[in-house]
């Protein structure tokens, strides 16, 4: 069984100050809830305070993006290695924010996932299509072209680990959210794309979580489904509240 995981992007959200916050109230909320991993991605500028902070807890620390190279001249990148210095076991790759603003493309995140898995980061892949493709119906070979580049020249043993985030465009940060339905479509496409290019049991164990406009009271529903194993939470994730409520409303309590 595919343990559910719940990850919090801040996005360019919080101080030090206020991410310390954040975090403790997080912490006090789920430092002993065990029905799900959680993960927490404050900007850069906050991983330290914030890692110290869940230091005695099993809520984890991600990064919203990596460079890939491990040093030089890179003025305003941050490596593999600073990262997991920083204490992140995780790193988002790919957001369809980075794609869009900062040329995110599938040469530049099939780089990140390398290198993100040489220093054994657990990368969340972001992957997504936006309304226009949708209503063409292009959903699935988006996602695919999407797959293929990140993916390339990858084998089954490197990507057991990695974390799928299959984030519509039209919903991240939209209020709309996909429909239960419409999500598993597209998580079940991922998951046998999965298991043609990699293997069957690298498909089954993977984790394929959705997001786009996640809050508690469509959580329970979206993680019915068969193959959504999680939630990549942007807005809902700055409250305290609500990011409690998410994780309480679609894991087991152990
Ligand atoms: C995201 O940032 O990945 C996201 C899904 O944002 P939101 O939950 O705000 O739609």
């Amino acid at each position: 069984m595919r343990k559910s995981l719940i990850a919090g992007n801040w996005k360019m959200h919080k101080t030090i100050n206020e991410a310390v916050q954040l975090v403790t109230a997080i912490k006090r909320e789920l430092a002993d809830y065990k029905g799900a991993d959680i993960v927490v991605c404050p900007v850069y500028t906050a991983l330290a305070s914030t890692f110290d902070v869940l230091m005695d807890t099993d809520i984890v620390l991600g990064a919203q993006n990596l460079f890939w190279e491990t040093q030089g001249a890179f003025t305003g990148e941050i490596s593999p290695v600073m990262i997991k210095d920083a204490g992140c076991e995780y790193v988002i790759i790919g957001h369809s924010e980075r794609r869009k603003y900062f040329n995110e493309t599938e040469e530049t995140v099939n780089k990140r996932l390398k290198a993100a898995l040489a220093v054994g980061l657990i990368p969340i892949v972001c992957v997504g299509e936006t309304l226009e493709e949708r209503e063409s119906d292009k959903t699935e070979s988006v996602v695919k072209s999407q797959l293929e580049g990140g993916f390339k020249g990858l084998q089954s043993i490197d990507v057991l680990d990695v974390v799928i985030a299959y984030e519509p465009v039209w919903a991240i940060g939209t209020g709309k959210t996909a429909t239960p339905e419409q999500a598993q479509n597209v998580h079940n496409f991922i998951r046998q794309w999965v298991k043609q290019n990699f293997c069957e049991d690298t498909a089954d164990k993977m984790r394929i979580i959705y997001g786009g406009s996640v809050k508690p009271d469509n959580a329970k529903d979206l993680m019915s489904q068969d193959d959504i194993d999680g939630a990549l939470v942007g807005g809902a994730a700055l409250d305290v509240g609500s990011f409690c409520s998410i994780v309480k409303n679609c894991t087991i309590s152990l």
